[in-house]
């Protein structure tokens, strides 16, 4: 494709962008706070006026003023004078009031209501999207943009509609102003007109600048955001100052602010031809519009009333005229900002979406010559995997760190969808299963869990409570172990965890912590529960404790349970034994210890000499 072809589509392109993100903004506005347009009719109305008023005032006291000196009445020409000055004090106050609370005030109240709103269904959308897409760059890239997109860059729903507001108020501006000039000095049209296009094509050129500062920007601010947000995270406190790696963070964080300063730096230095092109434009207009006025009123050919309206107008209209040339590049430019949202709202789901029903009761998991490998990664991390697991059987998964243990878990939880092979349940593969009465199935702690700066009692239930659920979360704790120590903490299990946000909230143990996403794991009680290395902090006894309850917590739901600790698997029924991408040795305890060279024996007399 030719290079002038490409830039047609461009255009294009961003003119459908333009439409598709003002219908979107427009039809947003209007279902969630049509107010705002009442606002802007009312902004409307008053500027409007003001422009009108701005013209006609001069003609009208240079008329007055003429007519005084000619010899007229003096005290009628005065008394209009002042009639004059009454009105435009009036109009000046009256639009300044209608201006600071339909303008400022309104705006930003309006302002706030939409960034709020599209700050949510960003997060909304954000926590809804497929797992994958939290580790791919490129939706991560599009999250962000969406973000600075719809902030600083366009200003967001009411920075678009201000923009296309300022383009209409203009044009209807531009209408009177034009007439006026028509009719008074009809050459200045021209002129203006030629001087715009001039000015459109120069400010084009730097809008195009800009956006592409934007791409690049956006990867950069990126990084350099996430620097920040773990210089300045409290839970890496710990790790940075032990590592002293805030020096190693500072120059990272400089690196790309750097990188960052070198755009901001180039787009400023491509940018300014075009400036000064504009400023020339500018002055010779002035110029040539003055020259020409005057010469009409020298020559007799318009008075001196016309004359001042004439230049008020060529004011005005060169205003209005400038404003919309460079307010409709605006509006291409915010729309296009803007409309990242957009996309990152439609951004392709990788994973089929399935509607079928779970059956209530009890449960087979199967998998079928599974194999896997993570997206982008180029390698497989497990490989025919082929896997029965009954209702209520116990199923202990170990292998070497890096064995696919946990992948086998998320692929199991639907996180991922398998490359090849199936996994089924209930003779159904997951994919036909809708996604939330799917992962409705699952209850599970995995080793990188997360609590929340939520109360305990929260961050158990993850939901409302109420007093039933109260009961249900004591128990759980003492199933747990944790009552002893829920009941030394100031409120109990409604104290807050962590202390970012309540000066009263408290700092867990690691043990602690696991113990609360174990019991978040019970309190769902969903039927099948799975424990990936749920018992790494935990101390001995602790551990030993949560063995101990363990066929008490679990009781006769499914349960699958990884672990390093081998003494843990004679809990289980069947163990299934990961290496070298597959499951290597399958079956119960005494079956795998009784292989000679099995692995699982191997590891177990291993770990055993520590127990002895
Ligand atoms: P295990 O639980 O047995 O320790 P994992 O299932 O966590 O092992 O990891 C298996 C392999 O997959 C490892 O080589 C790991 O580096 C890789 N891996 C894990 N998560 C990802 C990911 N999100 N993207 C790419 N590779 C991954």
């Amino acid at each position: 494709m030719t290079e002038a072809k490409t830039e047609q589509n461009t255009k294009l392109g961003s003119i459908r962008i333009c439409r598709e993100t003002l219908l979107y903004m427009i039809k947003l506005a209007w279902k969630e706070k049509p107010v705002v347009f009442l606002v802007y009719v009312i902004r409307l109305c008053k500027d409007v006026f003001s422009r009108a008023w701005e013209i006609l005032l001069p003609k009208l006291l240079m008329d007055e003023l003429v007519l005084f000196l000619a010899g007229g009445d003096r005290q009628k020409h005065l008394h209009n004078v002042c009639l004059y000055a009454v009105i435009s004090v009036g109009a000046v106050l009256l639009a300044n009031i209608i201006g600071s609370f339909f303008g400022n005030h309104a705006r930003s109240v309006l302002d706030e209501w939409f960034q709020e709103y599209i700050d949510i269904s960003i997060a909304q959308r954000a926590m809804e999207m497929d797992f994958e897409h939290t580790e791919d760059p490129d939706a991560l890239d599009v999250l962000n943009k969406a973000r600075e997109g719809m902030s600083w860059y366009s200003g967001g729903v009411v920075g678009v509609l201000d923009q296309l507001y300022n383009m209409i108020s203009n044009i209807v501006v531009i209408c009177g102003g034009a007439a006026v000039v028509i009719v008074t000095c009809p050459l200045l049209f021209p002129v203006q007109l030629a001087a715009l296009i001039l000015f459109l094509y120069f400010n084009m050129r730097n809008n195009k600048i800009e956006v592409a500062s934007f791409e690049k920007l956006s990867k950069r601010n990126r990084i350099f955001g996430y620097i920040f947000f773990q210089l300045s995270q409290l839970c890496y406190a710990k790790d940075i100052r032990l590592y002293n790696s805030a020096d190693m963070m500072g120059r990272k964080a400089d690196d790309h602010s750097k990188q960052m300063y070198n755009v901001w730096y180039e787009e400023a230095l491509s940018t300014r031809g075009n400036l000064w092109a504009m400023d020339v434009v500018n002055a010779l207009r002035d110029a040539i519009s003055y020259f020409y006025i005057g010469y009409l009123a020298i020559m007799g050919r318009i008075t001196l009333g016309d004359f001042s309206m004439c230049v008020a107008a060529a004011s005005v209209l060169y205003q209005s005229l400038f404003a919309i040339s460079s307010g409709m590049q605006n509006l291409m430019k915010r729309c296009n900002y803007a409309h990242r949202y957009m996309e990152f709202l439609e951004y392709p789901e990788a994973m089929e979406k399935g509607m079928r029903s779970v059956k209530k009761g009890e449960h087979i998991i199967e998998f079928v010559n599974v194999s896997f490998k993570y997206p982008r990664a180029e390698n497989y991390v497990l490989r025919n995997i082929n896997l029965t697991i009954k209702s209520g059987e116990h199923l202990s998964i170990v292998g070497l760190n890096g064995a696919g243990k946990t992948t086998l878990v998320k692929l199991l939880c639907r996180l991922y969808d398998v490359t090849d092979g199936a996994i089924l349940i209930d003779g159904v593969n997951i994919k036909e299963y809708s996604e939330d009465e799917y992962r409705r199935l699952f209850a599970v702690v995995f080793q990188d869990f997360q609590l929340f700066a939520f109360s305990l009692k929260e961050n158990i239930a993850m939901e409302e409570t109420g007093s039933a659920a109260q009961e249900r979360i004591e128990e759980i704790l003492r199933l747990t172990g944790l009552s002893e120590d829920v009941q030394k903490l100031s409120e109990g299990m409604d104290t807050m965890i962590f202390k970012s946000y309540d000066e009263h909230g408290t700092e867990l143990s690691g043990g602690q912590k696991q113990k609360t996403a174990i019991a978040r794991a019970l309190y769902r009680d969903a039927p099948i529960v799975i424990l990936d290395e749920p018992t790494a902090a935990l101390d001995p006894i602790a551990e030993y404790e949560i063995y101990r309850q363990f066929e008490t917590l679990v009781g006769g739901k499914t349960a699958i349970y990884i672990s390093h600790r081998l003494s843990s698997c004679r809990f289980c029924d069947k163990i299934a034994v990961f290496a070298d991408d597959t499951i290597k040795e399958y079956g119960s305890h005494d079956e795998l210890v009784a292989l000679e060279s099995g692995i699982y024996a191997e590891m177990f007399h291993e770990q055993a000499k520590y127990y002895q």
